[in-house]
């Protein structure tokens, strides 16, 4: 067996004991006589896993007690919709940034609900970059303000936490969750689909402020009204269990390597020396703003385009896979997300050095 380096955007690569763990407990765990995806969600021995998992996110997170924990199905793109459903009330707006792709599809779902006012256009021209706050064109009144904390495709991420005020702010984490500490406290809504850094498809975290709950209308559907998800610890009908214990197990190993600060430091520190490699090559170019680079992915152009098919294959010769950038913008996308070791990131920092030499 050789596993490769998996830069893959998500579903992502995972922890390596995570896996192990996982396979050893597949058809018993822990003298159950069963997988975990074989049992009652609402046993003894799932309730355990679920309880877990949640208990360790919060430690990581530090979430405070005021906060609701939910564990979801539907991916982020359910949150697109759930989002307003759940926090519209009785307000005639919402104040959305656009930053790129992910943004856009959370504006046009939440379009279908009400009146979306775009207060900042960023995420494209060359550099790509994040329009500063004081150019913000806020409404007071609007029932939240959303923002996409890194997307995905272009690798523009926020390097701060914007601020509000007293309007709840509503963050699409996927991509970033759990890459560093964060302040929770600062947020109404965060979510976030597991795919990415934390676990299997299938699962989707929403932290959500306890005063927020109880807003949708009669006719949300049940799973997605935020409340009613809570009163039933998230078991409404039949959770993503295994993807669930997963997470757990991921939650595990994050606080076996030091918690969200030792991640924080090794992610930048992945991160700067991918970027360090791009920037000081005449053959790889990466198109953000410095200040809006991504700690999770980084997507890189080739000074010649007609060469990227000879990258993509000698690069998945030499164990580094998955690093065709997102068909909507080509080139290349390395997706270094906290279960990417350092070594991967060394090995692809030398493979585009010695490629450079050979073709550049
Ligand atoms: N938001 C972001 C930032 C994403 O990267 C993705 C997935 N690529 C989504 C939303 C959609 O997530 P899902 O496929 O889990 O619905």
């Amino acid at each position: 067996m050789s596993r490769v380096y998996n830069f893959s955007a998500g579903p992502a690569t995972l922890p390596e004991p995570v896996l192990q763990q996982a396979a050893e407990e597949m058809l018993d765990w822990r003298g159950t006589g069963m997988s975990v995806m074989e049992m009652s969600h609402r046993g003894k021995a799932f309730v355990s896993i679920a309880e877990q998992a949640e208990a360790d996110l919060r430690e990581l997170l530090q979430v405070p007690d005021n906060y609701r924990v939910l564990f979801l199905q539907g991916g982020a793109t359910a949150q697109f919709s759930a989002v307003p459903l759940n926090l519209l009330g009785d307000a005639g707006s919402v104040d959305y940034v656009n930053t790129g792709s992910w943004s856009k599809k959370a504006i046009a779902e939440a379009r279908k609900y009400t009146a979306v006012n775009v207060v900042a256009e960023g995420g494209s021209g060359d550099p790509m970059s994040i329009p500063p706050q004081s150019e913000w064109q806020r409404d007071p009144d609007a029932a939240y303000l959303h923002y996409c904390a890194n997307e995905t495709i272009t690798g523009v991420e926020f390097p701060e936490i914007p601020h509000s005020g007293d309007v709840p702010l509503v963050s699409d984490m996927s991509s970033t969750f759990l890459s560093r500490p964060l302040d929770v406290s600062r947020f109404g809504v965060i979510y976030a689909g597991a795919q990415k850094n934390f676990g299997p498809a299938g699962l989707t975290v929403v932290i959500v402020r306890d005063d927020l709950l109880g807003r949708a209308s009669e006719t949300v559907p049940a799973i997605w009204d935020y409340r009613r998800q809570a009163e039933s610890d998230s078991m409404l009908n039949t959770p993503a269990t295994y993807s669930w214990y997963i997470a757990g197990l991921v939650f595990q190993w994050l606080k076996r390597e030091g918690g969200l600060r030792a991640m924080a430091e090794r992610n930048k520190r992945k991160a700067d020396k991918l970027y360090a490699a791009i920037d000081g090559s005449s053959l790889y170019r990466n198109p953000v703003d410095p200040a809006a680079r991504s700690w999770m992915n980084v997507p890189f152009v080739l000074a010649d385009d007609q060469l990227d098919g000879t990258f993509l294959s000698e690069a998945a010769d030499a164990g580094l896979q998955t690093l065709k950038g997102h068909r909507s913008v080509g080139g290349m996308r390395a997706s270094i997300y906290n279960a990417m070791p350092e070594s991967g990131v060394d090995a692809l920092i030398d493979f585009m050095a010695d490629f450079e030499r050979r073709h550049g």
